[in-house]
């Protein structure tokens, strides 16, 4: 099959995913084998394609937000039908035994794996999942739709929630790709006013055209206190302005898997009874509720479509800020 390979972590300048043959998957005992229609890319490939994660698996196949139909079960799969329509997301499999998997908490397993990061992902013809870590695409998504839902949207969704914002309350976020722009169509569905503070004009005129309040640069003090906020850009430095601009008793919530480091501040910015978390991937709970109201609502996905071939042009775009919306590969012609 074809697949984009990352052999040795590199700048994506260096354009390290190698467009090559290799042999496609065979589906284990409860797993599945989906031929891949398309692939949303996401920031999280890019850390892991620079290296700014912890080497998983090499060479990888990145890649974690798959849309694709199933073409065949391993000897025990039984729960889709052939040709199904499904999404492989990031998280590929836990071990279902460890203390947080045993308290619901299954995004923080001690011994998961990651798609497209620990096992091979979706910058591929073809990938196998286990079958119970699959979700069932609603039809009213096409692949192209559906694809940026399955990271972008899912974790957008899981700091949505862990904000504890509530309907007419004000909200912050700050970048606005992907996940945000998902995050915010959600968001309006809730009647929560959204604040967007973000570099890039063209990012600034997406929010508002999907409802945001105001919308400014990325360290613009917004013209209200917010009671919650969300940090998309992976740059620590925000952390101290978006802190300022939450009322007391506020919520930050720190949405990205890397971030760079976040500069001292004064313990002013804290007090107050002020909170600051971060989000670590989801469960299987959130992705289904996610795309429940995904396709009630129905979000609108903004996309920029790529050959699967040009993964490295895609990613570069993204990494400039470059994209409205989401970029996804186009694996099958
Ligand atoms: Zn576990
Ligand atoms: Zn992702």
């Amino acid at each position: 099959m074809k697949a984009c390979l990352l052999r040795r972590t590199s700048p994506i300048e260096g354009k390290p995913l190698e467009f090559a043959d290799v042999p496609a998957p065979e589906p284990a005992e409860h797993e599945v084998l989906v031929r891949v229609h398309m692939c949303g890319v996401c920031r999280t490939d890019l850390h892991v394609i620079e290296g700014e994660l912890p080497p998983g698996k090499s060479p990888v196949i990145p890649g974690h937000q798959v849309v694709g139909a199933i073409e065949k079960y391993g000897p025990a799969a039984k729960r889709f039908k052939i040709g199904a329509r499904v999404g492989v997301a990031w998280l590929h499999h836990t071990d279902g035994t460890c203390e947080y998997c045993r308290m619901g908490a299954e995004n923080l397993c001690d011994h998961p794996t990651f798609t497209g990061y620990t096992v091979d992902g979706g910058y591929a013809e073809y990938i196998v999942a286990h079958e119970d870590f699959v979700y069932a695409i609603p039809e009213r998504f096409s692949d192209e739709q559906a694809a940026p839902l399955l990271c972008a949207g899912i974790i957008g969704f899981r700091a949505l929630r862990l904000s504890g914002i509530k309907p007419g309350g004000c909200l912050g976020f700050y970048g606005f790709g992907a996940a945000a722009h998902v995050a915010i169509q959600v968001a309006r569905h809730w009647d929560v006013q959204v604040y967007a503070s973000t570099r890039d004009e063209r990012h600034q005129r997406l929010a508002l055209e999907l409802g945001a309040a105001w919308a400014g640069g990325t360290l613009a003090e917004p013209p209200v206190k917010l009671d919650c906020a969300i940090v998309f850009a992976p740059a620590g430095e925000i952390v101290p302005a978006a802190l300022h601009a939450l009322r007391k008793g506020g919520t930050l919530v720190l949405g990205g898997i890397h971030m760079s480091p976040i500069p001292s501040f004064d313990y002013d910015l804290l007090y107050q009874e002020r909170v600051i978390r971060s989000v670590a991937n989801n469960t299987r709970q959130d992705g289904e509720d996610f795309l429940r109201v995904a396709a009630e609502i129905p979000i609108r996905t903004h996309t920029a479509v790529f050959p699967l071939r040009e993964a490295n042009r895609a990613l570069n775009t993204l990494k400039n800020d470059a994209i409205s919306g989401a970029a996804v590969l186009q694996v099958q012609e």
